[in-house]
C-alpha cells in the first residue's frame, strides 16, 4: 500500500489568494497546500480521497494517470468541486456511503447529468464495504460541521491490509464509528485550525485528543489553515508523541 498526500490544505488552500499573513508569505514549500485529498496505491490500482478543486492541478503535477476509484468524504466543495475532471476517466468507479452520495447529487445539480453524459462509463454506486487486492477498505461514519447549525453528512475511509491499517478522517468535530479506528497503526486526522474549531473542526488540539484516546501507532494531520507555520506545528507537536504535520508530496509506503 502506498499513500500520497495530493493536497493538504484546507478550503482555500495556502497560500490563501490575498493573504499577506506569515503562513502565506512563507517561502517553506512545506506550507504551500493545495486542497485536501489523498492517493491510496493498491496493487497498480488508484484510489482517489475527494477531488477537490485542485484535483486537475493535482493531476498534472504528480503524473497520475489513471484512477480506478473515486472516494467522496462528504460534499463540501473543498473536497468535491474538481469531479469535471472525472469525466475524463472511463470506467471509475465513485463511491460514498448512501447518505454522502445524496447530498452531493443535490449540490451537484444539474452538473450530474453533464458528468454522467460526458463520462457514459463511469460507475455510480452507494459506497459498501469491500475488499480489494486483500486490503479490507470501509467507512467510517463522522459528524462535521454541527456547530452552524447545518449538519452535513460525513465520512472518512479505513484501509486494513495484513501488516498495515489506517485511516483518513480530514473533516470531522466527532467520529461517530469510533470503534472502526481503534489499533490502527495511522490516523489521518483534521488539523484545521490550532485551536478546535466552532466549524465542525477537530483542529491540531483535537486531533492530540484522539490521539491520546485511541493510541494510534502515527497519527498525521491534514487540512490545514494558515493560522500557524508548518515549522510551528511541528515543534509543538512533537511532545505529544508520534504525531506528524502532513504537507503536500508526502508519502508512505507499507506492506500489504
Ligand atoms: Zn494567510
Ligand atoms: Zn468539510
Ligand atoms: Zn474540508
Amino acid at each position: 500500500m502506498n499513500l500520497k498526500f495530493l493536497g493538504t490544505g484546507g478550503v482555500l488552500g495556502l497560500p490563501i489568494w490575498n493573504c499577506d499573513c506569515e503562513v502565506c508569505q512563507s517561502k517553506n514549500p512545506k506550507d504551500k497546500r493545495l486542497r485536501p485529498s489523498l492517493l491510496v496505491q493498491i496493487n497498480g490500482k488508484n484510489i482517489l480521497i475527494d477531488f477537490g478543486p485542485d484535483l486537475r492541478t493535482q493531476l498534472l503535477k504528480y503524473k497520475i494517470r489513471k484512477l480506478d476509484y473515486a472516494l467522496l468524504t462528504h460534499a463540501h466543495g473543498d473536497h468535491m468541486n474538481g469531479y469535471a475532471e472525472l469525466s475524463r476517466q472511463k470506467e471509475l468507479i465513485l463511491e460514498a456511503p448512501a447518505p454522502v452520495m445524496k447530498e452531493f447529487f443535490e449540490r451537484l445539480g444539474s452538473s450530474k447529468k453533464w458528468l454522467k453524459t460526458r463520462n457514459p462509463s463511469i460507475k455510480i454506486n452507494n459506497f459498501k464495504k469491500k475488499t480489494l487486492c486483500n486490503v479490507e477498505i470501509d467507512s467510517v461514519e463522522l459528524e462535521h460541521k454541527k456547530d452552524y447549525g447545518g449538519h452535513i453528512d460525513c465520512c472518512g475511509y479505513v484501509f486494513k491490509s495484513k501488516n498495515f491499517s489506517f485511516a483518513y478522517l480530514s473533516d470531522y468535530s466527532k467520529i461517530v464509528e469510533k470503534e472502526k479506528v481503534k489499533n490502527l497503526d495511522l490516523i489521518i486526522s483534521d488539523g484545521a485550525g490550532f485551536e478546535k474549531s466552532k466549524t465542525g473542526h477537530m483542529g491540531v488540539k483535537g486531533s492530540i485528543e484522539i490521539y491520546k484516546e485511541l493510541k494510534p501507532q502515527r497519527m498525521i494531520l491534514t487540512h490545514l489553515k494558515h493560522d500557524k507555520t508548518h515549522k510551528f506545528l511541528t515543534e509543538y507537536i512533537k511532545k505529544f508523541g508520534n504525531i506528524e504535520i502532513g504537507y503536500d508530496r508526502m508519502e508512505i509506503k507499507a506492506n500489504e
